[in-house]
C-alpha cells in the first residue's frame, strides 16, 4: 500500500479559525472550526482580539491534530492562510500584543486617509503598491496604533515592537517567539511594499510615518518559515507556506493562467484575476497586487472587492434579526419571484472598487407598505451580484475581452439562489467547486509545493475536484433593467451625504 502524506492547512479567516487536513490528493480528511468574536469599539470601528485568535488557532489544530493520531496519519507540513490587512503590534520581548487586532474593515483612519489623500501621494502610492490610499490596507492602521497607544512610538522607534499581518503573528507564537516573517502576498496589502521591487519602500514609511524596525522580513508564499515550537502540540511539525487567504483561494481555484479569474464570497467578496508576470495596472479603478510568489518570482493579480458581502446577510441574522441562519435568506429570496423594485445598495462600510467611496454609507431603496422579509433578503443577496457585475465589467475592460467563466468559493457560495442569479446577472457560466474550503486547499497545496510532495504549480489542477456548473437563464431586457435600477440606486446613494461620523458617536 502507498503510505499517503497529510498536510494541515490553518485558514485563519474574519469571522472564523479553522484547521483543516488534506491528503495528497486534496480530499479534506478533518476539520476543526472556532467562531471568532467581533468586537465594535465605535461607529465604524472592528476589531478582534488576538489572543482569541492565538487560542483559537492553538484549539483547532490541537484537535485536528489528536484526530490525525487516533487515525494514525502523519502529518507533514502545514500551510498558513488568513484574513489581510488586519493588523497586530505586539511587544517583541513579551510576545503581548499593544493594542486589540484592528480590522481590515474598520474605518477609522478614513479622515486620516483623506488628509493624506492629495493627487501626488496617490500617485505614489498607486505606482509602488498598486493600491490606492484607504483605510481597508495596514499602514494607516500601524499609524493610529503608534499615536493612540501610549509609549507606542517611542518603542517602535527602540525596536521593541514587532507588526505583523495575522500570519506574522501566529508564526510568532507558533514557533518560538522570534521568528518575525512574512509573505509577499500579505506585504502587499500593508500599502508599505513595493510590488516591482519587492521590498518594503522608504517613501512610503516615511508617508505613514512607520519605522522600519517593525516590519517583518518578506519570504517567498512557499518557502521554509519555521517549525512549530516544542511542547505546544503532540509533534512539532514544519510551516512551509504563508499566503494571504484571497491569493490562497485563487491557487486553490486554479487560478495560475493568464486571464484565470476567482471570486471569494465570505464576509467581504475579492475577485482576482491572474495577470502572469507583470504588474498590470487597472485603468478602471481595480487594485494591482501580488497573487504568488514561488522561486523569487511574482506572479501578478488584478483585484476588485465588495466590502460587504456575505456580512450583509449576517446582518441580516444578527443586525436586524430578519432570519434565523444565514440558509433562510435563499428559503427568502426563492420565495418571491421578482425583486418587486427593492434595492439594497450594502455601503456599511462605504464602496469598494471600482467606486472607492469610503465616506457612502447604506440605503434601502423602494421600500412599500409591502415590502416584507423576502424582499430584503432578496435584495441583500441580489446586491452582491450586481457589485460583482461592476468589478467583472471592469476587468473585462482592464483584459480587453469578455470573460468566459468565473470560478467561485466561500460560505455564500452553498446559497444555490445566489449562484443562479449570479450567472444571470454576469451572463456568463459560474463553476462552483465541490469542495468550497479553496482557500484552504490552496494554502495546503504550497505547503506540499515547498516540501516536495508537489512539483510544480500546475499539479493544482489535479487535486481540485468536478465543479458544479451554473449557466444563465434570464431574459436580456429584463436583465438590462436590474443592471440600469442597481445603477440608479447606486448613483442615487453618492448624492446623499450621511451625517459626520462624530456626529454620531456623540449620540
Ligand atoms: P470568512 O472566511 O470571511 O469568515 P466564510 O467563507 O466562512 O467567510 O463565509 C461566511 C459568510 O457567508 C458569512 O458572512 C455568512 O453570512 C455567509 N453565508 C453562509 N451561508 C450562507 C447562505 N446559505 N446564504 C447566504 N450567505 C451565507
Amino acid at each position: 500500500m502507498i503510505e499517503k502524506n497529510y498536510i494541515l492547512a490553518l485558514d485563519q479567516g474574519t469571522t472564523s479559525t479553522r484547521a483543516i487536513i488534506f491528503d495528497d490528493s486534496g480530499s479534506q480528511i478533518i476539520t476543526y472550526q472556532k467562531e471568532l468574536k467581533q468586537i465594535f469599539p465605535q461607529l465604524d470601528w472592528v476589531e478582534q482580539d488576538p489572543e482569541d485568535i492565538w487560542n483559537a488557532t492553538v484549539e483547532v489544530i490541537r484537535k485536528t491534530l489528536s484526530d490525525c493520531a487516533d487515525l494514525g496519519l502523519k502529518v507533514n507540513t502545514i500551510g498558513i492562510t488568513n484574513q489581510r490587512e488586519t493588523t497586530v503590534l505586539w511587544d517583541k520581548k513579551t510576545g503581548e500584543p499593544i493594542y486589540n487586532a484592528i480590522v481590515w474593515q474598520d474605518q477609522r483612519t478614513s479622515k486620516a486617509c483623506e488628509n493624506l489623500s492629495n493627487s501626488d501621494n496617490e500617485k505614489l502610492v498607486s505606482k509602488k503598491t498598486g493600491l490606492t490610499i484607504n483605510p481597508y490596507f495596514s499602514a494607516s492602521k500601524i499609524s493610529w496604533i503608534l499615536d493612540n497607544v501610549s509609549g507606542a512610538r517611542k518603542n517602535a522607534e527602540a525596536g521593541r515592537l514587532a507588526f505583523g499581518t495575522i500570519d506574522s503573528f501566529l508564526l510568532w507564537r507558533l514557533t518560538d517567539d522570534k521568528v518575525h516573517l512574512t509573505d509577499a502576498t500579505n506585504a502587499s496589502r500593508t500599502l508599505l511594499f513595493n510590488i516591482h521591487n519587492q521590498k518594503w519602500d522608504e517613501d512610503l514609511l516615511s508617508l505613514w510615518r512607520i519605522p522600519v524596525s517593525i516590519l517583518p522580513e518578506v519570504r517567498d508564499s512557499t518557502s521554509f518559515f519555521g517549525t512549530t515550537k516544542s511542547g505546544l502540540f503532540d509533534c512539532q511539525i514544519k510551516i512551509n507556506s504563508m499566503v494571504g487567504d484571497q491569493q490562497a483561494a485563487a491557487i486553490g481555484q486554479a487560478c495560475i493562467k493568464y486571464g484565470a479569474i476567482k471570486a471569494t464570497y465570505g464576509t467581504g467578496c475579492f475577485l482576482l484575476m491572474n495577470t502572469g508576470e507583470k504588474p498590470k495596472i487597472s485603468k478602471k479603478g481595480l487594485l494591482t497586487t501580488l497573487a504568488y510568489r514561488i522561486n523569487g518570482k511574482p506572479t501578478y493579480s488584478i483585484e476588485g472587492s465588495i466590502f460587504s458581502a456575505g456580512a450583509t446577510i449576517q446582518w441580516l441574522r444578527d443586525g436586524l434579526k430578519l432570519i434565523g441562519s444565514a440558509s433562510e435568506s435563499e428559503e427568502l429570496a426563492k420565495s418571491i419571484s421578482s425583486n418587486k423594485g427593492i434595492y439594497i445598495v450594502p455601503a456599511f462600510t462605504g464602496l469598494g472598487a471600482p467606486y472607492w467611496n469610503s465616506v457612502a454609507r447604506g440605503a434601502i431603496f423602494g421600500l412599500t407598505l409591502e415590502t416584507g422579509r423576502a424582499e430584503i433578503a432578496r435584495a441583500s443577496l441580489e446586491a452582491v451580484t450586481y457589485q460583482s457585475y461592476d468589478i467583472i465589467k471592469a476587468m473585462e475592460d482592464d483584459l480587453g475581452q469578455p470573460l468566459q467563466s468565473l470560478q467561485i468559493d466561500g460560505g455564500m457560495t452553498e446559497n444555490d439562489w445566489f449562484v443562479q442569479y449570479l450567472s444571470n446577472i454576469l451572463s456568463i457560466k459560474v463553476a462552483r467547486p465541490r469542495i468550497l474550503e479553496t482557500t484552504a486547499l490552496g494554502a495546503a497545496f504550497l505547503a506540499g509545493l515547498d516540501s516536495g510532495l508537489y512539483s510544480k504549480l500546475e499539479d493544482i489542477e489535479n487535486l481540485r475536484k468536478k465543479d458544479r456548473l451554473f449557466y444563465p437563464s434570464i431574459d436580456e431586457t429584463e436583465r438590462l433593467k436590474l443592471l440600469a435600477d442597481w445603477k440608479d440606486a447606486v448613483q442615487k446613494l453618492t448624492m446623499f451625504k450621511p451625517l459626520q461620523n462624530k456626529n454620531l458617536n456623540k449620540e
